[in-house]
C-alpha cells in the first residue's frame, strides 16, 4: 500500500526529492547555502530520503535508512527508539535488575509468567 503523492520534486536534473525551499529539496538547498553550489545527483553521496543529510551507504540510502528499508520494505520507517544505556540501567533498577539485564534464567520466568497470566498471548 502506497500512497503516491504528487508533490513537486526538486529542480535540479535527476533529483527526485521533494521540493522544499526556492524550488530545491531540503538537500540541494543546505548545500547551496553552506556551498554556493550543488552537486549533480549523480555525485550528490546523500542519502535520498528527503531531508536526511547522512552520506549515502548503499542503494542511495544511509545506513539507518537503508536498514529501515530493508527490514520494511519503506526507508522513512521510524527507526527503533534506543534508550540510552543510563536510561536502562534506570529502568533496569526501577524494576529490581541488576545493571546488566535481565538474566537468562529470569527472562524465563517471567515469560513462565505472562503466558500463566495470560498477558503473552496477545495476538
Ligand atoms: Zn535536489
Ligand atoms: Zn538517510
Amino acid at each position: 500500500m502506497t500512497t503516491t503523492l504528487t508533490r513537486p520534486t526538486c529542480t535540479i536534473k535527476g533529483c527526485t526529492r521533494n521540493r522544499k525551499a526556492k524550488g530545491l529539496c531540503n538537500n540541494h538547498y543546505q548545500q547551496l547555502r553552506r556551498a554556493g553550489r550543488v552537486t549533480a545527483p549523480e555525485k550528490d553521496t546523500h542519502c535520498s530520503v528527503d531531508g536526511c543529510t547522512n552520506t549515502r551507504t548503499a542503494r542511495g540510502y544511509c545506513l539507518g535508512h537503508y536498514t529501515n528499508w530493508k527490514r520494511t520494505g519503506n526507508p522513512e520507517h521510524a527507526p527503533v527508539q534506543q534508550l540510552s544505556r543510563d536510561e536502562l540501567v534506570y529502568l533496569r533498577r526501577l524494576v529490581g535488575l541488576p545493571d546488566t539485564g535481565p538474566t537468562a534464567e529470569q527472562i524465563a520466568r517471567w515469560r513462565a509468567e505472562e503466558t500463566a497470566d495470560g498477558l503473552g498471548v496477545a495476538s
